[in-house]
């Protein structure tokens, strides 16, 4: 491996670095093998792509970078997005030994020819660049097609890579996060290949995205749910999606029209006849309307907040607003909160997170809210035990009750501000995304 450490540590300096620690194998692999610890690689991440050929390679990875956080003690790494699957393997084995370091990805730099940086460039012959160059740019064809159709044809690639006597190690369209075999429910794949040019292996990839990405947030009543998300939207530019104001709209709804929504018939014919819409006023607030009613203030009252769990657990309700739910999302581009997001509305989104708090934090911040949006003084311990009552409900509802989803990411809210939080989750969400695919 061409080793360019004097050139390297110019790079670092030119770059602002102050300090560079270049460990002598020794220091990084004692004589003493006892204190190595050695580490074993993800099995799922590391059994696909280069691990097919690289046996026992991302495990030697894996021993390496833990002995270096163990050495520097950081409180973060910074990794090229180009060895995506190794920047993966890494991220995992941090989670599994739950080691206090944050991971950012560096997207891909690429050369004028559309070729990626790697230090192995150096041993390519001219013919051979011009082959990794032609690979590279198939790459990105197949990116241009996918875009368009929403396919892509592994043979066709295949074929036009061989015609120009290229050696394919392998080519593969996966998930993006866990590099199984891509299906068509999945969103973000990546199309990754690695090529021998003379006695070198080049990789590349793309990534390949069908809709814009989607953030879910729930939880229970009063987590700060909404404003997070708000303001999460407004940051990525996304549109924000409120479904328990859809939930409190036909509860408002119903009732005023007095629909005896006990009998499903009525029901059924009166929600054929519903549209929920949003209105953005300002840039910042957003008009809740059903069938022409702004109803953005009169969905907030006590007397909405008391019904709506129960109208929110009808089958046909939930199947109708759902469906409302999905058709908004269909292109992504959105931060969506509310009970089922995760589990039930968009199950493939993104970033799932699981927001709350203490029942008594979210009673005292409903408090404030209320009053705030002049309510008059509430009874602490009379909403206490409403949003108490209405967590039940929505939790132990039959159809898509309020539950963690598996993959969430659970944040309790207590004690920290709103920024910290939209901060927090959006420092996720851009380390989640591959940056080349960042709007
Ligand atoms: O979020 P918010 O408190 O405005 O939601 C009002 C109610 O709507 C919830 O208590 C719940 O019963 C219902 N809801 C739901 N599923 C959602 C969002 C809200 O059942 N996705």
């Amino acid at each position: 491996y061409p080793k360019t450490i004097s050139k390297d540590i110019d790079l670092a300096f030119a770059a602002g670095a102050d300090a560079i620690f270049i460990p002598c194998e020794d220091e990084i692999f004692p004589k003493n093998e006892n204190k190595i610890e050695y580490q074993k690689a993800s099995e799922d991440l590391s059994k696909t792509l280069c691990g097919i050929s690289r046996k026992g390679h991302f495990d030697g990875v894996c021993t390496v970078v833990y002995r270096l956080i163990e050495i520097v003690q950081p409180k973060a790494i910074f990794l090229g997005e180009k060895d995506w699957q190794q920047l993966l393997i890494i991220k995992e084995m941090v989670v599994r030994h739950k080691i206090k370091v944050a991971i950012k990805s560096i997207d891909t730099q690429r050369d004028i020819d559309g070729v990626p940086f790697s230090s192995r460039n150096n041993l390519l012959l001219k013919d051979e660049r011009e082959k990794l160059k032609f690979f590279s740019a198939e790459l990105f064809h197949a990116k241009q097609i996918f875009d368009q159709t929403k396919n892509i044809s592994l043979k066709k690639i295949i074929k036009r890579l061989k015609d120009k006597d290229i050696l394919i190690e392998y080519l593969e369209h996966v998930n993006a996060f866990n590099l199984k075999r891509s299906t068509s429910k999945m969103n973000i794949t990546m199309l990754a290949g690695a090529i021998k040019c003379g006695n070198t292996r080049l990789i590349d990839h793309v990534f390949l995205m069908k809709r814009n990405p989607i953030i879910a947030i729930d939880g229970p009543a009063g987590s700060g749910k909404s404003t997070v998300s708000k303001l999460i939207a407004k940051k990525l530019k996304f549109i924000f999606l409120d479904t328990g104001a859809m939930y409190r709209a036909l509860s408002w709804y119903l009732i005023e029209k007095k629909i005896n929504y006990e009998n499903r018939k009525e029901l059924s014919s009166c929600l054929s006849n519903i549209s929920i819409t949003f209105k953005s006023v300002d840039g910042s607030k957003q008009n809740v309307i059903i069938n022409n009613h702004n109803v953005t203030e009169k969905i907030r009252t006590q007397e909405i907040s008391s019904i709506v769990s129960s109208i929110a657990s009808i089958k046909e309700v939930r199947e109708f607003l759902v469906t409302e739910q999905r058709k908004i999302g269909e292109t992504g581009g959105l931060v969506a909160e509310g009970r089922d997001i995760g589990s039930k509305v968009f199950p493939n989104a993104e970033l799932k997170i699981f927001l709350t708090a203490t029942i008594n934090e979210r009673a005292r911040r409903r408090k404030n809210e209320l009053e705030a949006m002049g309510y008059g003084t509430i009874n602490f311990e009379k909403l206490k035990n409403e949003i108490e009552q209405r967590d039940f409900d929505d939790s132990n509802r039959e159809i898509s009750p309020l539950v963690k989803s598996k993959t969430a990411i659970e944040i309790i809210s207590d004690g920290y501000s709103i920024n910290e939080i939209v901060e927090k989750i959006l420092e996720i969400y851009l380390e989640i995304i591959p940056k080349e695919l960042h709007l």
